[in-house]
């Protein structure tokens, strides 16, 4: 089977599996906890996309929603808020994230970032102290709906279990590989991510459960 044919295969498999992700989550006006509700519609939304972005570096996204929540509830999920307080302070609100003294301070810099007001690129946001390609492509895609093909660790494991890439190839090498072999649209890699995340989740876990995969066929694998 053709790459990109396998490609779009499987996203519409897990389309039809999982239905839309609805990503990123962020907070409906008037609530405090984010939710799927299709993605950032304002300023405000694009800033938490990326915040939420850095706090769920090395932690699930429900320890980093927690960490939203009490930015919300301080009324600190803001660029300009994130800049006046301290970062001892900070670091308490958004605790449950982890490393919580190191992200308060990569959220001081991605606020200076925001507030400079100048164009959102991946050059600029990988020169910022704590965001890697992997966050940088998250901030681009989700919060900007730039067609940057977002790798993670899900990505490494289904893709590579499938053998349709190496998992060990850099995360340059992968990323381009999706993206040439995917129509360039944002809106594909927003979905396809999510569903990757999803499925990583469900089926293709450390331990995968290969018999009731709903890619299985094109999968071929028992699980190893
Ligand atoms: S068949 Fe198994 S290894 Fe392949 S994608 Fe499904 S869960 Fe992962």
């Amino acid at each position: 089977m053709r790459e990109s044919l396998k490609l779009i295969n499987i996203f519409n498999i897990l389309k039809r599996y999982y239905g839309p992700r609805n990503w990123w989550p962020v907070t409906p006006p008037g609530k405090l906890y984010p939710e799927y509700t299709g993605g950032p519609e304002n300023s405000e939304q694009r800033f938490e996309v990326a915040v939420g972005a850095i706090l769920t570096q090395n932690t699930s996204w429900k320890n980093a929603a927690l960490a939203i929540k009490s930015l919300n509830e301080s009324n600190n999920l803001n660029p300009e808020a994130i800049m006046r307080i301290e970062n001892k302070q900070l670091g308490k609100i958004i605790r449950s994230s982890g490393y919580y003294n190191m992200k308060a301070r990569k959220l001081k810099v991605l606020a200076g970032y925001f507030l400079q007001k100048i164009e959102t690129n991946r050059e600029s946001l990988l020169e910022l102290y704590g965001i890697g390609p992997e966050t940088a492509d998250s901030i681009l895609l989700y919060a900007f709906n730039k067609p940057y093909f977002v790798i993670d660790a899900y990505t490494r494991r289904i893709f590579g279990r499938m053998k349709i890439i190496d998992a060990d190839d850099s995360y340059e090498a992968i990323r381009e590989y999706f993206e040439t072999n995917l129509p360039f649209e944002s809106w594909l890699f927003n979905e396809y991510h999510a569903l990757i995340v999803e499925h990583a989740k469900s089926f293709c876990r450390k331990t995968p459960l290969c018999d009731d995969c709903p890619i299985s066929y094109i999968c071929g694998l028992t699980g190893d």
